[in-house]
């Protein structure tokens, strides 16, 4: 069993407030819809330039203010003089060796490092194919989980909203480089260009301590002129700040909320998660009932299994008791291990074991093996390899 990091858990909602940090050139991504308007309007143009500049940045992801060749070459002059479009560089890029998941690691402009994966899915019958891009919210994080490697390395800061939506917008660019090719190939037709599919917040760091930036994300994801990613299919993943669920459930939003809870009591979820002293599993599980009755919406519960930690075919029937009667499906995932963790990846046929154990209280639930273990896709275990090799 690893020691839990000194973190403390207090930690975690105080993390809303963590410092950003400021670029020289302002990035254009920074903004919303609204404001990019008003300041179209300060800069002496019409109203209708500002839709332009929105689709030319979200729908088309130009790389360069001077691809925007709908707007007029002063206009264009006026932004690469006072914005930069693009605030994340990238330090690598590694694709794993079946080509379905890519991971990249962006250099801020403050020499953070964050990490940023494409998932690639065949349709499989029920779903059509699909690319989720899996994105961060925080350079590190504070809340100290023991089995991730973002958790080791404590908080820096809270990514701006630009820089969370600049991660989708290159994402994108892969996808529709990949979408042109296959239109080369006669694979698909220039109909059929599809791009990012679903986008995940469960990168580095905790979602919801970087609330209103995140919020605001999920609104530029969502502007249907732009990058156009419909409400369900964006995922929030949470450690379970309690207070930020009972807000986030009056956002009137249509996302997916996504719950790492990984134990099914207060005794095993303390030692692997320090924030379960600040909110133990019954308060959780509460906010989570009044998040379910408020939007409607079923929850996902990420479950972690942790081998001889929390992968009992009793504590599964524990976990099912605790779930009871609440619209959710449970996510089990046989750990990545980390280089200084201590855990060991729960077997196949353990899992299921377990998942048959979740079944007895009627809790659907699916065994999901983790993409890209051969290129270190576990949340923040690039950047650590990164540090390594860079020296970063
Ligand atoms: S699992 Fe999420 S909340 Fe926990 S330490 Fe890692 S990034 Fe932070």
């Amino acid at each position: 069993m690893t020691t839990p990091p000194s973190t403390s858990p207090d930690s975690g909602p105080t993390a809303v407030d963590a410092p950003e940090a400021t670029a020289a050139l302002p990035s254009i991504l920074e903004h919303s819809r609204d404001k990019l308007t008003s300041i179209m309007l300060e800069l002496g143009e019409k109203k209708f330039r500002a839709d332009q500049l929105w689709r030319s940045i979200y729908h088309e992801t130009a790389e360069s203010f001077e691809d925007m060749s709908t707007l007029s070459k002063p206009f264009r002059k006026s932004l690469i003089e006072k914005y930069s479009l693009s605030s994340l560089e990238q330090a690598t890029f590694v694709t794993s060796a079946d080509g379905t998941t890519s991971k990249a690691l962006y250099k801020l402009h403050d020499d953070e490092l964050i990490e940023t994966v494409l998932m690639r899915y065949e349709a499989d019958g029920h779903r059509r194919n699909r690319k989720t891009a899996c994105i961060s919210t925080q350079a590190g994080c504070a809340l100290g989980c023991t089995f991730c490697a973002t958790g080791q390395q404590g908080l820096r800061r809270n990514l701006t909203v630009g820089e969370i939506v600049a991660q989708v917008i290159e994402m994108q660019r892969i996808a529709h480089r990949e979408d042109e090719a296959q239109v080369a190939e006669g694979k698909r037709t220039t109909g059929e260009l599809q791009g990012v599919t679903n986008v995940v917040f469960m990168g580095m760091g905790e979602p919801l301590a970087n609330y209103r930036n995140v919020m605001s994300a999920i609104r530029v994801l969502n502007d249907g002129q732009g990058l156009n990613i419909g409400a369900r299919h964006i995922t929030v993943s949470t450690v379970g700040l309690v207070p930020q669920i009972l807000q986030l459930a009056d956002e009137e939003l249509q996302i997916n909320l996504a719950i790492s809870l990984h134990a099914p009591d207060n005794a095993t979820r303390s030692q692997t998660m320090p924030i379960n002293q600040r909110y133990p599993v019954q308060e959780l599980i509460r906010a989570c009932h009044t998040y379910a009755d408020k939007t409607k919406r079923r929850i996902f519960f990420e479950y972690v299994l942790l081998k001889e930690q929390n992968d009992s075919l009793e504590q599964a029937q524990k976990l099912g008791r605790l779930l009871n009667g609440l619209h959710c499906h449970v996510n089990l995932i046989p750990v990545n291990p980390t280089k200084e963790g201590s855990f060991e990846r729960t077997d196949l046929a353990t899992a299921k074991v377990f998942q048959s154990g979740l079944k007895q209280y009627g809790i659907p639930s699916t065994v999901r093996m983790e993409k890209g273990i051969d290129i270190n896709a576990g949340c923040g275990q690039l950047r650590e390899r990164a540090v390594e090799i860079l020296g970063a």
